[in-house]
């Protein structure tokens, strides 16, 4: 049985180191707040409010949430980051994702001040996580980092492969991998030949938003995979992009699905949280 990368385990961890640090904080009289903005009120969307809610309650962050009708105007929801810009209470801004389609999120986006941007997904923290700076990280990337570092996994001088471009996982994923001194290739739906590319990797991650996608044939010997996929069967049971019975016994580290990548999410979001209030 290959190690199991236990992201329950570790997102438990960093949640309770947090909560330590908030209370700290909160000692020497510092507060932290998230507004967090739906619009809408598409039921996934609001699974993962309300568990970023859980999560803030959990840690001793204050969490402000502002349900927007689904006919929100892209000005009234830029209007209301503006304000919250301005708010001092307030130290991170959330806009949940995705948003309908008559406003453009790339816009609502770079709205946020670049101070308050715990998803890391404005331009300015992704041009400083590019060129090395600090700055605010993408949650799940950035999670998956964590779980490789505590679960011992070395990324120095290792293959990385990052299958999946996307500005919130592939590309973040595969800049950080390369600040660990990863030996980094970024695969995508163009890739030739994706198969023999991906044998080659000490370490895979896949996100490619399809189910079961990798087998063992994908698989080196050994291999470290971390699985961001996240998929509903026909039973409602969560699976991943990675077939894991199938790549189990050939890999020496795995996440699995549920309970990997995606409890890490949350919690890296409160450690931008955390960040932004001691800024
Ligand atoms: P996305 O924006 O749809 O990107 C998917 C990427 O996979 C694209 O770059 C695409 O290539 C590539 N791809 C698609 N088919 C491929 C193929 N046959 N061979 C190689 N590459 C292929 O997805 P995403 O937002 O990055 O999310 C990926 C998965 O992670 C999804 O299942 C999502 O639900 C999950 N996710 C989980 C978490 C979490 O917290 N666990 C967070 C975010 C996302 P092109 O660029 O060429 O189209």
């Amino acid at each position: 049985m290959p190690q199991l990368i236990d992201g329950k385990k570790i997102s438990a961890k960093i949640k309770d180191e947090l909560k330590e640090t908030v209370q700290k904080l909160k000692d020497d009289g510092v507060s932290i707040c998230l507004a967090v903005i739906q619009v809408g009120d598409d039921p996934a969307s609001s699974i993962y409010v309300n568990n970023k809610k859980k999560a803030c309650a959990y840690v001793g962050i204050e969490s402000l949430a502002y349900e927007l009708p689904e006919e929100t105007t892209q000005r009234e929801l830029v209007d209301l980051v503006e304000k919250l810009n301005t708010d001092d209470r307030v130290n991170g801004i959330l806009v949940q994702l995705p948003l309908p389609g008559h406003i453009d999120a790339d816009a609502v986006i770079r709205a946020i001040s670049p101070d308050k941007d715990v998803d890391g997904f404005h331009p300015e923290s992704v041009g400083r996580l590019c060129i090395g700076e600090e700055g605010f990280v993408s949650c799940t990337p950035a999670g998956i980092i964590q779980l490789l570092k505590r679960s011992g996994i070395e990324i120095a001088g290792k293959e990385c492969l990052v299958i999946g471009r996307s500005n919130i996982v592939g590309k973040p994923m595969s800049i950080l991998l390369l600040r660990e001194n990863g030996t980094v290739t970024v695969a995508h739906s163009r890739t030739k030949n994706l198969k023999e590319v991906a044998r080659r990797a000490d370490i895979l991650v896949a996100a490619i938003g399809k189910p079961k996608f990798i087998t063992s044939d994908y698989i080196k010997d050994g291999a470290v995979v971390i699985d961001v996929g996240m998929h509903r069967n026909a039973e409602n049971k969560l699976c991943g992009d990675v077939d894991f019975e199938n790549v189990k016994d050939k890999v020496s580290a795995i996440t699995p699905v549920p309970g990997g990548v995606g409890p890490m999410t949350i919690a890296m979001l409160m450690y931008n949280c955390v960040r932004a209030a001691m800024k």
